[in-house]
């Protein structure tokens, strides 16, 4: 496989969290902060992202409706975010897997419809604890299938306008972190699972890994060849930990 430069990612998924204070407190420190050598993303409630206005890093919701605009009380389409502003849109988080019961196949129409609006899909795939501890083949398999119902529903130049997130469902919240060499190998596994697909896609591919990262364990873990930033939650809340974060993933 041809090897190619990735920019590294990180993107803070503040879920159900933060206040119009913390809207102010990131305008003010993060956009001061020189971004140069990675691409910082700060996806906060949907309510909250028209107010972050013109700044030095990008927005991004937390989910999208995979359907246009119309009847579907409660949803919001991939126009709406994109005229508020939004440049990404993470999609198949586990939480909402979990809590929404959406299917892969379903994740897969969603990052398709971000992609055809212009904006970038962050795709979410990753196992449960009890996979995990069947070992890594049953690790590989879960994977495997998540990976299939993207890679049957969007054609390689559309993967080549996504990212995607490897996120270990029992390191999410929990502190539990995956090892440097966990992450390393489900992170290849994915890319080559993705090479089969297509070689250049494959390689261009960021992949971020998420799971309780922090500004303790971030540099190692991004300094893992495959892993190219982080998708970061509880750490994403507060200003200091979060730019520490995003400077630990320069080049
Ligand atoms: C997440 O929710 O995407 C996440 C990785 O959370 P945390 O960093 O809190 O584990």
């Amino acid at each position: 496989m041809t090897t190619m430069k990735r920019k590294p990612l990180v993107a803070g998924n503040w879920k159900m969290n933060g206040d119009k204070a913390l809207v102010a407190d990131f305008i003010n420190t993060l956009d001061a902060t020189n971004a140069e050598g990675v691409d910082i993303v700060v996806c906060p409630p949907a309510v909250y992202l028209a107010a972050f206005g013109d700044v030095n890093f990008a927005i991004g919701a937390q989910d999208v409706s995979a359907l246009d605009n119309g009847a579907h009380t409660g949803d919001l389409s991939v126009e709406m975010l994109k005229e508020v502003g939004c440049k990404y849109i993470i999609v198949g988080h586990s939480e909402r897997r979990e809590d929404h019961g959406e299917s892969s196949e379903w994740v897969a129409e969603k990052a398709a419809k971000v992609v055809s609006g212009q904006l970038t899909p962050i795709i979410c795939v990753g196992e449960p604890l009890e996979v995990r501890e069947a070992g890594d083949d049953a690790v590989q398999g879960f994977i495997r299938e998540q990976l299939r119902a993207l890679t049957s529903k969007l054609s390689a130049d559309e993967l080549s306008r996504s990212v995607i997130a490897y996120e270990p469902i029992w390191a999410i919240g929990t502190g539990k972190t995956a090892s440097p060499e966990q992450a390393q190998d489900v992170h290849a596994f994915i890319r080559s699972e993705l090479a089969d697909t297509d070689a250049e896609m494959a390689s261009g591919m960021r992949i971020l890994y998420g799971g309780s990262v922090k500004p303790a364990n971030a540099q190692e873990l991004f300094g893992q060849p495959d892993v190219d930033g982080g998708l970061i939650g509880g750490a994403s809340l507060k200003t200091d930990d979060f730019i520490a974060i995003c400077q630990s993933a320069k080049i």
